[in-house]
């Protein structure tokens, strides 16, 4: 048994470690949309309930830069008009490293500025494998999220 509590809108799980449920589709989507963006970092925003991930809404990143980014206002806008819309909650930010880990930077962790969301990271591994990771980014503490693929 598992005891599950919640918590700034987050699932800890065992009061040990956070979870976050997306389906395979949600990160094949965040996949193609990095290798599009290849040689820049890409960006956008997960939709969802706390917890679970239930729509991903890719964005331009306005910086053009391979090793920052800054979500397109409009994008972001959008994002959140549909996100509303959709009665989902603003639950993550995703980002790429298009030739880094899948760890945060320090511009990641200085630029936090949605303590409430989850970041996920997609690195780029090798020219095709990419490879993902999430952290909760709270004042400039970085907590690593278990991403759980999960299609029910
Ligand atoms: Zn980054």
């Amino acid at each position: 048994m598992y005891q599950v509590t919640v918590k700034i809108g987050i699932i800890k799980y065992n009061n040990m470690k956070q979870i976050l449920f997306l389906t395979q589709s949600h990160k094949n989507t965040m996949i193609a949309h990095s290798e599009k963006t290849v040689p820049y970092e890409a960006c956008g925003l997960l939709g969802g309930q706390p917890g679970h991930v239930t729509s991903v809404y890719p964005g331009r990143n306005a910086q053009k830069s391979p090793v920052r980014y800054i979500l397109d206002p409009i994008d972001q806008l959008n994002a959140m008009k549909t996100i509303e819309l959709r009665g989902e909650e603003f639950i993550g930010i995703f980002h790429s490293h298009p030739r880094g880990k899948a760890i945060p930077s320090t511009t990641d962790i200085a630029e936090a500025y949605y303590p409430k969301v989850i970041h996920i990271i997609i690195a780029r591994n090798t020219r095709t494998k990419w490879s993902m990771r999430g952290y909760s980014i709270v004042k400039g503490k970085v907590e690593e999220i278990s991403l759980q693929i999960s299609d029910l």
